[in-house]
C-alpha cells in the first residue's frame, strides 16, 4: 500500500499528475536514517533514495552502505555534502531544486542539522521561497530522552558536552537552575572527565540517565543519579555513542539550592563570604573563592572575585 506522501513523491519524480506546461516544483527533503539498527529505516526514505533527483550525503561512502543494506539501488546523483563544504555547496544545490530537481538530505546517522550537516541549507531554501520537508525517523535525542525515565514533557537539548574542562564547568553552571529535562551528547574517550565535571557542579542525587548504543545489539540504559553515573563510568566505562540526559532543577532545588542564588550581588557574596570565613575559621580569600564557585551569573561564568574581595574589606 501507498501513502499519500509517497504517492507524491512518486508523482514528483515521474512528472505523473502534473499539467503538461507546469513545470515540476522541485524541494529539499531532509531525511532521518538508522542510528544503529537498520530496520529503523523508513519506507519513505527508501522510496527517496531511489527516486530523488540529488542525493546530499554528509559521507557518500556511508550513503552506499545503507543503501546495500537497504537492497536499495541510489537512482539520483550523489553529492558529498558535509560541515566543511555546506556553505559553499548549498546554494548551488537549491540552484537544481528551483528547476524542479527533489533533493533528499542525509547525514551519517539520525536527523540531519541536530548535531549534523543540513541547516545551511534549510536556512538557505528559506531565504530563497525554496520547499524544504522533512521525512522523520530516528535521532538519539528523544530516543534516549524516552528511555530514560526521566521528564519529558520539557526537555532542552544541548548538543555535545564541551570538550575544555574550563569551558564544561561554565556551561554545566550556567545549566544549574535549567528545570528542564537536559539531553547531552558525549564520546566515551571523553565521558570520565565530563561526568567529573558535572558531577562537581549538580547536586549528586539529581536523577539522570546514560544510554549507550542506542538500536544496537549493545543498547544499554542506566538510569541513576549524577553521583551513580559518575561511579559507573569509572567501574564500568562504556564504549560506543553515548546519550546523558539529566533531570531539571527540582522546585526544592530552586527554592534553595545555588541556582536560585545565582543572582545575588557582589555586596551579598562579600557577606556570605565574612560569614563563613568566621563560622569556619577560614581565610577570607579562601572562603570567597567557595562561595562565588556556588554562586555562578546566570551565563555560568562566575562572579569577579577581586570585586567580592574588595566589597568584603569594604565591609570589614
Ligand atoms: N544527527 C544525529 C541524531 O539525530 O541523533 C546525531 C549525530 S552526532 C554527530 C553523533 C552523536 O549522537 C554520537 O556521538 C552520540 O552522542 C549520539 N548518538 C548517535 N547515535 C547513537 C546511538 N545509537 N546511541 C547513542 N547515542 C547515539
Amino acid at each position: 500500500m501507498t501513502t499519500d506522501l509517497e504517492n507524491d513523491a512518486q508523482k514528483d519524480a515521474s512528472g505523473e499528475g502534473e499539467s503538461v506546461v507546469a513545470p515540476r516544483e522541485g524541494r529539499v527533503v531532509l531525511a532521518a536514517t538508522p542510528i544503529g539498527n537498520v530496520g529503523d529505516a523508513s519506507a519513505r526514505l527508501v522510496h527517496l533514495l531511489e527516486t530523488a533527483d540529488i542525493v546530499a550525503a554528509e559521507d557518500t561512502r556511508r550513503l552506499y552502505d545503507l543503501a546495500n543494506r537497504l537492497g536499495v539501488r541510489v537512482g539520483g546523483h550523489v553529492v558529498a555534502y558535509h560541515d566543511h563544504n555546506e556553505h559553499l555547496k548549498a546554494d548551488g544545490i537549491l540552484d537544481e531544486v528551483e528547476k524542479g530537481a527533489t533533493v533528499l538530505l542525509v547525514s551519517d546517522a539520525g536527523m540531519p542539522t541536530i548535531n549534523d550537516p543540513g541547516l545551511t541549507m534549510v536556512r538557505r531554501a528559506i531565504d530563497r521561497g525554496i520547499p524544504v520537508t522533512c521525512a522523520p525517523g530516528p535521532s538519539a535525542v528523544l530516543d534516549a530522552l524516552a528511555l530514560s525515565g526521566l521528564p519529558t514533557d520539557r526537555f532542552c537539548y544541548e548538543g555535545f558536552v564541551p570538550r575544555k574542562h574550563s569551558e564544561r564547568l561554565q556551561h554545566f553552571r550556567s545549566l544549574l537552575s535549567e528545570p528542564r529535562t537536559i539531553v547531552f551528547y558525549e564520546t566515551p574517550h571523553r565521558i570520565a572527565e565530563a561526568m567529573d565535571d558535572l558531577a562537581s557542579i549538580f547536586p549528586p542525587d539529581r536523577p539522570m540517565a546514560l544510554a549507550r548504543e542506542l538500536t544496537k545489539d549493545y543498547e544499554e540504559v542506566r538510569r541513576s543519579t549524577v553521583e551513580g553515573i559518575r561511579d559507573s563510568v569509572v567501574n564500568d566505562p562504556p564504549r560506543g555513542e553515548l546519550v546523558l540526559v539529566l533531570q531539571g532543577a527540582s522546585d526544592e532545588e530552586l527554592r534553595h539550592g545555588v541556582g536560585a542564588m545565582a543572582s545575588l550581588g557582589v555586596e551579598d557574596l562579600a557577606a556570605l563570604a565574612q560569614a563563613r570565613a568566621q563560622a569556619e575559621n577560614v581565610r577570607i580569600k579562601d572562603a570567597i573563592a567557595e562561595v562565588i564557585a556556588e554562586h555562578p551569573l546566570p551565563d555560568g561564568s562566575l562572579p569577579n572575585k577581586k570585586e567580592v574581595y574588595n566589597a568584603a574589606l569594604a565591609l570589614k
